[in-house]
């Protein structure tokens, strides 16, 4: 795929603060890529300069090949959107938010309202035009921004953790706009979130920004399943387990945690170590499954938080584990808090920090 935008050495410093760090980064067209990372580890700042909006301390940027700086930053501006994290709307209706930048690109009356139309549905707010945007839920706000983005149509779109702090509802309409927007007219986005599960859901590819440095990236399964001690310091990743591990027989190790937890691993270590499970390798049963993974515990569902499409369980087995189940598996397998369950995994599963 071509470059679309190309980041090269890219630091920004804030004072003593450096948010970023030599990042080197390529954007390729019609990708959607995710910027992963906890708090403050400099997304906003990433995006903001892939934005045009500010610019770096130091380090180039490159749009379509070519180089940009002061003199051709406006021109740079018009090919990207971006939606900020807090919806920023003016008080006024819904069609007006909308209609704004396309009023400021010189659109007609009639070529506004065709376009402003396309975006209400693409956002599913058909039916809102008249509504006073400040009124609306927050979910609702986000969707406007993110339709006021969409009208625009521009090339690259660049959304700031675009679900955080949304309901489910509002959440999942956003993350399947953003597919379909890729999907169905090529828009190369750039997201960026601290949320494991989107990032695998939604993207081609993964950048882990830890600290201000661009740790790896990738596609998710590289970069959220393999070995990685960048990832497992990423302090929202669970199943994290440290303890002694004892090579048996049979050539796997048994791993003693905390707790009277042991795990199966397939890695042949002893000692000590960290070792983590990603959430989507563990199965969840109602009852115990016959299969060869040599991992099973039983536990009580302690906490339920539905992302959409996917629902995180929080069990607490021997110690705490997430696990994530499809929606509609949650429907059906009747789970809620204080349901009592198995949770099966494998032994190459198991990775280690
Ligand atoms: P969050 O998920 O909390 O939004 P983030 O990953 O987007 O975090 P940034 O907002 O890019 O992180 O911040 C990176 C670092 O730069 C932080 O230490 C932050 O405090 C600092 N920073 C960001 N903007 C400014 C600013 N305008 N002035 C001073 N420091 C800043």
């Amino acid at each position: 795929m071509k470059c679309m935008v190309k980041l090269e050495a890219i630091s920004k410093r804030y004072g003593e603060i450096a948010a970023l760090d030599n990042v080197d980064l390529e954007i390729r067209e019609k990708e959607v890529l995710t910027l992963l990372g906890p708090n403050g580890s400099g997304k906003t700042t990433l995006l903001r300069i892939i934005a045009f909006i500010d610019s770096p301390t130091n380090g180039d940027l490159l749009f379509d090949g070519e180089r940009i700086y002061d003199g051709n930053k406006v021109m740079a501006r018009k090919k990207c959107t971006m939606v900020f994290q807090r919806a920023a709307l003016f008080n006024s209706t819904v069609y007006k938010n909308i209609a704004y930048g396309l009023k400021l690109r010189g659109c007609s009356k009639r070529e506004t309202k065709e376009k402003v139309g396309e975006a209400l549905a693409l956002a599913k707010l058909q039916g809102y035009e008249k509504r006073y945007a400040k009124k609306l839920s927050g979910g609702e706000q986000q969707r406007v921004s993110l339709a006021r983005a969409l009208a625009l149509n521009t090339q690259l779109l660049l959304l700031d953790e675009p679900t955080a702090n949304l309901d489910p509802k509002n959440a999942s309409i956003i993350e399947e706009t953003i597919s379909f927007v890729n999907r169905e007219f090529g828009t190369t986005i750039v997201a960026a979130t601290h949320n494991i599960f989107q990032a695998e859901i939604l993207t081609d590819r993964v950048g882990l920004l830890l600290a201000g440095r661009l740790a790896q990236v990738g596609p998710p399964h590289e970069v959220l399943r393999g070995p990685s001690t960048g990832l497992a310091s990423f302090a929202r990743l669970e199943n994290i387990f440290s303890g002694n591990s004892k090579i048996l027989p049979e050539g796997t190790s048994i791993i003693e945690a905390d707790g009277g937890l042991k795990i199966e691993s397939a890695t042949r270590k002893s000692g000590k170590v960290t070792v983590f499970v990603m959430p989507e390798d563990i199965i969840v049963s109602e009852r115990a499954i016959l299969s060869s993974a040599r991992n099973v515990f039983r536990g009580k569902i302690v906490d339920v938080s539905d992302l959409g499409s996917i629902v995180k369980l929080r069990v607490a087995a021997r110690r705490d584990f997430v696990v994530q189940v499809t929606k509609r598996s949650f429907v059906e397998m009747r789970l809620n808090v204080g349901s009592l369950v198995f949770l099966t995994f494998k032994a190459s599963s198991v990775h280690h920090v």
